[in-house]
């Protein structure tokens, strides 16, 4: 076989994210980023890891569209011989946000599966339609090559009914369709087979709850391999404190606002979406920025961490709870792998749970899978960085050639 690489697209609203791997050893052989796409100011940031000078290329000026900027990215793979009719490409994996019920495996594109995910739009407005027009212009360029849709939501579909379900009218539910779906999923599948992985044991013997603290944040409880539950729902503004997102909240403070404060239905979403979490509680959904701020004495970063700290403890309790036996709490993401403070708050005070750190080991950084609990721990707290350009690569990989090289 030669065809062995693999170009994973993420595709947002005016931006495109890509990776090329080569699926012999899952080595990047080259990254970048299109942002400000439709704009006067895009840019194009290109990094050729595989080659002889695998230093950072950089275009500026406007890209009028998602067609343009993956013209752009094929010109700039082709400058090391890697472009897009090479072939050694196997298949292009996209990043769909939204699978719905139907989506619970990575699934070949053809005409009727991209129908189908533009009929999921209503439920994931934000993120959907720029995935489908990522498919759309990647499978203009190369109509021969296999795509593949890599869904957000797929890992979290073993949900039993109870979990996914609200408590509410069951008519109205299914008639739009409104239930949890979760998202983060191809992170949440790769960090619980890699906490395994770093447990020494099988994925099916272990039962993990995962912590993905980015700037979009959520958590799962995976039982031997399978979610259980998460805490993101319909969409991902259900759960945990986020950066800019509320997480969990009260329903009727929607209605609250919109009969009390005048707001529309879209004020809300903007109000709960964008202007809510970490950012709406102090200012900044940076957690460097807020820990330099509570190091200087500011009250308010103060208590949106604390705030972000008690949403994660209930979450870690409640998932215990789900799971009843749990061998390793594990964070991921940019706060997670990187803020040792958040991971030593949320962990204080649960040893009655289990759960301790070796605050030695929490401190020291690190890229690597590692864990940071005492040997006397009776759940492990590990840190494993997340990779899921490499989860998606894997799965579009093993669906295209039925095997996995790794
Ligand atoms: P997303 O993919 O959701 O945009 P990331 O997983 O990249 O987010 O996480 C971004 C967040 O990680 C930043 O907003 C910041 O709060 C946090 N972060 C990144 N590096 C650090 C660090 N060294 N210390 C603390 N927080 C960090």
């Amino acid at each position: 076989m030669t065809a062995t690489r693999v170009l994973v697209l993420n595709s947002g609203s005016s931006s495109v994210k890509y990776q090329l791997l080569d699926m012999r050893d899952g080595a990047r052989l080259a990254v970048g980023l299109v942002e400000r796409i439709g704009e006067e100011t895009s840019r194009l940031v290109h990094t050729p890891l595989a080659a002889a000078d695998p230093a950072k290329r950089e275009r500026t000026g406007p890209i009028a569209d998602h067609g343009a900027a993956l013209t752009a990215v094929a010109e700039e793979l082709s400058l090391d011989g890697l472009g897009l009719d090479s072939p050694e490409l196997a298949a292009i994996g996209h990043r769909v946000v939204h699978g719905g019920l139907r989506f619970s495996v990575p699934t070949v594109i053809d005409d009727e599966v991209l129908a189908e995910i533009e009929r999921l739009v209503p439920v994931a407005p934000l993120h959907n339609p720029a995935n489908i027009t990522g498919i759309r212009t990647a499978r203009a360029l190369r109509p021969d090559l296999p795509q593949v849709a890599v869904f957000d939501t797929a890992f979290h579909t073993t949900m039993p009914e109870y979990a996914a379900r609200y408590a509410i009218d069951v008519e109205t539910a299914d008639a739009h369709r409104i239930r949890r779906y979760g998202f983060h999923g191809t992170s949440h599948a790769y960090v619980s087979r890699e906490t395994a992985r770093l447990l020494g044991k099988a994925p099916e013997d272990v039962n993990v709850i995962v912590l993905h603290l980015g700037n979009g944040a959520s958590a799962s409880a995976v039982a031997g391999g399978r979610c259980v539950d998460t805490s993101m729902g319909l969409t991902p503004l259900e759960g945990l404190v986020m950066g800019t997102r509320s997480g969990d909240i009260d329903p009727a403070v929607t209605f609250h606002l919109m009969r009390v404060a005048g707001m529309s239905a879209d004020d809300v979403d903007v109000l709960l979406n964008k202007r809510s979490g970490l950012v709406g509680l102090c200012g900044d959904n940076d957690m460097r920025e807020i820990r330099r701020r509570i190091d200087a004495g500011d009250e308010r970063a103060r208590l949106a961490f604390d705030i972000y700290i008690h949403r994660l403890k209930k979450y870690i309790g409640a998932y215990c709870a789900v799971l009843g036996r749990v061998d390793a709490v594990v964070f991921t993401a940019g706060v997670g792998e990187n803020a040792a403070p958040v991971r030593e708050a949320a962990v204080a005070g649960l040893e009655e749970l289990g759960l301790a750190l070796d605050s030695g080991l929490n401190a020291e950084r690190s890229d690597e899978a590692r864990i940071v609990s005492p040997p006397y721990a009776r759940v492990a707290v590990a840190v494993v960085p997340t990779d899921e350009e490499l989860e998606i690569a894997r799965q579009t990989f093993a669906l295209v050639a039925g095997e996995s090289l790794e």
